[in-house]
């Protein structure tokens, strides 16, 4: 195969906010699959929070990417040629292929997509964005109906899909979000009851005015001050979700713990983490979940794709400053 492989790797450990010296960009040959190997064209590469915690050299649910290896993603591509009985060419499929255009592996690390659902809802409330909001809102925080959820990053792509999951729950369902837009879109177009812009509103206030019965579930993708101050409006046996904490992502300091946490014993709630990828064995739950709440117009999705695999480094910095709307995506080839 004579075509040309682009590949962005991790060339060094950021400090603070990533920059464009933290990656290299290279040509290799694509390398044709072996016995029992798939090789795979990404179409989009899915840009996640999470990749910045890859990136340092410090312990977590997945190892470090190394300096060198190309940077870790969850990308959805289709196969170019197999070697293996179960995939052939043309199937749609999955896996964390990383920040390249090809890339050559077992078979065993690819998921085929069913060829009805869209590639780019196949990223978003069908993809692993809708089965962190599923499991984290349903399993975890175990809303009941008429209690209020509140949602941090609730114009993101997790967010969103959580505050409408709640919606459907029958809850009341009140995002924070960091642009009018987002504030918009979440109570305009979602269903939300309330929205609250943390750039501009003070929070104590806005959210007793918000959640008046106070919070029962609050699925916490920011941390920091945002968690603070919904901890503060926590109810008697209060589940607080704890999805992701992007504020402390690029923090070059020690990061402070949440200074409310007493309420978690004045209020006998809990407070409880969770990783995505435990639940893998019952994603197609979720799927079917979410696909019949998607056909009734119960959900809805919207994402925000940046052209070129070359953009991704610059691209993962919209998740930073907020300039995202819904899931971000990188369009690597034409679908
Ligand atoms: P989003 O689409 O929500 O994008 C991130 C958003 O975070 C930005 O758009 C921005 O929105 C907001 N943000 C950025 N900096 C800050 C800050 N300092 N304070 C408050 N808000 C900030 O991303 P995802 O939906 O992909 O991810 C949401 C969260 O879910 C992340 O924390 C991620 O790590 C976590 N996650 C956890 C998983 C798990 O298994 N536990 C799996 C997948 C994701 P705004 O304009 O509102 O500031």
């Amino acid at each position: 195969m004579s075509e040309t492989n682009l590949q962005i790797l991790l060339a060094a450990r950021p400090q603070g906010l990533p920059r464009a010296s933290d990656f290299e960009t290279v040509e290799r040959p694509v390398r044709p699959p072996d016995d029992g190997e798939v090789l795979v064209k990404n179409v989009y590469l899915s840009l996640d929070p999470a990749m910045r915690g890859w990136m340092d050299d410090r312990k977590s649910y997945l190892p470090p990417v190394r300096l060198g290896d190309v940077m870790r993603g969850l990308t959805i591509g289709v196969v170019e040629a197999s070697r293996h009985a179960g995939f052939a060419a043309g199937d749609r499929v999955t896996g964390v292929l990383g920040w390249q255009r090809y890339a050559t592996v077992a078979a065993e690390q690819l998921d085929k997509l069913p060829p009805q659902v869209p590639l780019r809802l196949a990223m978003g409330p069908l993809g692993m964005t809708g089965m962190t909001a599923y499991f984290g809102l349903l399993d975890v925080g175990r809303p009941k109906e008429g209690e209020t959820v509140l949602v941090s990053g609730g114009g993101g792509a997790v967010g969103s899909v959580v505050g409408q999951i709640a919606k459907i729950h029958g809850c009341r369902a009140v995002g924070i979000a960091g642009t009018a837009e987002k504030c918009r879109w979440m109570t305009e177009d979602l269903g939300f009851d309330a929205a609250i812009d943390y750039k501009t509103a003070d929070l104590g206030e806005a959210l007793r005015s918000a959640c008046p019965d106070g919070v029962d579930v609050y699925f916490d993708n920011v941390g920091g001050e945002i968690l603070d101050a919904a901890l503060a409006r926590i109810n008697r046996g209060a589940r607080v979700v704890i999805c992701g904490a992007i504020s402390q992502y690029n923090a070059t300091e020690g990061v402070r713990g949440p200074a409310n946490y007493l309420a978690l014993l004045v209020q006998r709630a809990r407070m409880q983490g969770f990783i995505v990828f435990d639940y893998a064995r019952r994603y197609a739950e979720a799927q079917k979940a979410i696909g019949g709440w998607i056909a009734e117009g119960r959900i809805q999705a919207r994402d925000d794709v940046v052209d070129g695999l070359e953009n991704a480094p610059a691209a993962l910095l919209r998740l930073f400053d907020g300039r995202n709307v819904g899931k971000l995506l990188v369009r690597i080839a034409e679908e």
